[in-house]
C-alpha cells in the first residue's frame, strides 16, 4: 500500500494549524487524524468526523509547502 496523508494546512482554521500526518495505511491515517481532531480541533469522534477526514486523505507524502486558500500573506 502506497503512502498517503492528510494535512492540516489545507483547511484553514482558527488556530492555523499546521500539522500533516502520513501513514502506509488508511486505517492507520484514519486514527492518527480522529485522535488529532478529537485533541486538537476539539472534534467528536464520529462516523460523520471518520467520513470527513476519509475524504481529505491524499496519496503521497506532505508537500513542504502548501498554498493556502483565503491566506494571501502569513
Ligand atoms: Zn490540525
Amino acid at each position: 500500500m502506497s503512502r498517503q496523508y492528510i494535512d492540516c494546512r489545507e483547511f484553514p482554521s482558527a488556530m492555523n494549524c499546521s500539522v500533516a500526518l502520513s501513514a502506509d495505511s488508511d486505517k492507520e491515517l484514519l486514527e492518527a487524524a480522529v485522535q488529532h481532531a478529537v485533541a486538537v480541533h476539539g472534534h467528536n469522534d464520529s462516523p460523520e468526523l471518520r467520513k470527513q477526514l476519509a475524504s481529505m486523505f491524499k496519496q503521497g507524502t506532505p508537500p513542504l509547502a502548501v498554498a493556502q486558500a483565503g491566506m494571501a500573506s502569513a
